[in-house]
């Protein structure tokens, strides 16, 4: 037989994150060569979890419901539902879901061992524009400040 593989996407168990679901579509299925993440995020909830960019990995968002608007340096994109957009390596971005309604959205990036991100955002303890380590609590992600080790955030997996 051949490896082709299915999943049911809602199914998945949620990965820690802010937005109301996140959906690893390619831990689930072993994908190699891109990741494939599916969001539902409530307004106002950020996808991922900081302004950030990856150096050597582009990433695609295509809106199926709702609506994001994509922080970057230069400016607020609005991305609407039908809309898909490109977010090229080394572009600080961060997304968040805008609107009266939850965003659904399909985020693709590629090559997939090299989708690790570079945060810019800065600490509420040190004040520093710093990167974010974070450690597996659990279920549970606890985000600290690479430059004075508080920590920032902690990411939950749900919260369905
Ligand atoms: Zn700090």
């Amino acid at each position: 037989m051949s490896d082709a593989r299915k999943v049911a996407v809602e199914a998945l168990p949620d990965a820690p994150n802010p937005t109301r679901h996140k959906k690893e579509v390619d831990e689930a299925l072993g994908t190699t060569a891109f990741g494939f993440n599916y969001y539902v995020a409530d307004p106002g909830q950020r996808l991922p979890w900081a302004t950030h960019r990856h150096p050597d990995h582009e990433e695609l968002f295509y809106v199926l419901e709702g609506a994001l608007e994509v922080e970057l340096a230069d400016g607020v994109l609005p991305v609407t539902a039908g809309e898909a957009v490109l977010v090229p390596p080394e572009t600080t971005n961060l997304a968040r879901a805008v609107g009266e309604t939850p965003a659904r959205v399909v985020a693709v990036g590629a090559p997939k061992d090299s989708d690790g991100a570079v945060i810019e955002e800065e600490c509420p303890a040190c004040g520093a524009e710093s990167d974010r380590s974070y450690a597996v609590d659990g279920d549970d992600y606890v985000l600290s400040c690479a430059a004075c080790g508080a920590t920032v955030e902690r990411l939950t997996p749900g919260p369905e």
